[in-house]
């Protein structure tokens, strides 16, 4: 059986900002249609991880790369040489992100902010790019705000407007970065009913989160990151029923 292919592999990652060693040492694959929930304490480095997927940040050392192509870098007769800005961006346009603050267009309605990345960077039609756009807010269960703007939606519709706006790019890997956490409780359960269909599609994504639950249902791998390495990770059940490290137990008993 070949091996089933990698949508993120990390080895040995290493990351400081000036005198701060925040990633020291992260290991992590990550296949082709798993889900893996990324859970661990604040400042873990569970944030600037993920930053490093998504080209937002360089790493100091380690090798990353994403569906086999080494993140911020390109391999010429055996070297490896600095990605041009142009092909950073058309990288980093596989890969969808949605953040904690949702960070949409104010200027915006709904559909706009879907639409606008299409249009601009894939250089869709207006007519394509809005009727897909309309579809994804169908698909997170907002068809009927599509001409409102973000100020007049809840954080949660925001929130989903911005994972239709991710999609609209048609990634192949999606990042999600605690993206309820910022969520009045009572919004929070829509936003990952969109994430649990997401996940049931066969997309790819690393989710950063403290919603223990979600994670139980919808990861195939739970990963525990603490003090910049992945300190534990294994089929979901197993490390959240039975980890087999303290430091796992430790936060858990915090979290649940
Ligand atoms: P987490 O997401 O697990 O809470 P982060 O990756 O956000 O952790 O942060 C890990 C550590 O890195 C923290 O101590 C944070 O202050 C530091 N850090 C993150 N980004 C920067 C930056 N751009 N400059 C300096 N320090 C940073
Ligand atoms: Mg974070």
């Amino acid at each position: 059986m070949p091996e089933p292919r990698l949508a993120v592999s990390a080895q040995g990652i290493h990351k400081s900002f000036g005198d701060i060693h925040v990633l020291r040492g992260v290991d992590l694959d990550v296949h082709d249609g798993e889900v893996v929930c990324l859970i661990g304490p604040s400042g873990s480095g569970k944030s600037t991880f993920l930053r490093c997927i998504n080209h937002l940040e360089t790493v100091d050392v380690g090798l990353l790369s994403v569906y086999g192509e080494p993140v911020g870098y390109r391999e010429e007769r055996g070297t490896l040489r600095e990605l041009p800005n142009k092909e950073v961006c058309r990288r980093r346009s596989e890969i969808g992100m949605v953040f904690q603050r949702f960070n949409l267009f104010a200027h915006m309605t709904a559909v706009q902010n879907v639409a606008e990345a299409p249009v601009r960077v894939l250089h869709k039609s207006k007519e394509q790019a809005y009727q897909t756009a309309r579809e994804l807010l169908e698909t997170v269960g907002l068809s009927d705000k599509a001409d409102c703007y973000p100020s007049s939606l809840s954080g949660g519709q925001q929130q989903r407007v911005a994972i239709a706006r991710a999609l609209a790019m048609g990634p192949n890997l999606m990042l999600f970065d605690e993206p309820t956490s910022a969520l009045d409780p009572e919004l929070v359960g829509d936003v990952l009913a969109v994430m649990r269909d997401l996940a049931q599609s066969g997309m790819t994504m690393v989710v950063v989160t403290h919603e223990i639950g979600f994670a139980r249902e919808v990861a195939d791998r739970v990963a525990f990151m603490d003090g910049g390495i992945i300190a534990e990770s294994g089929p979901t059940e197993q490390v959240l029923t039975n980890p087999s490290h303290a430091r796992t137990r430790d936060f858990l008993s915090k979290v649940l």
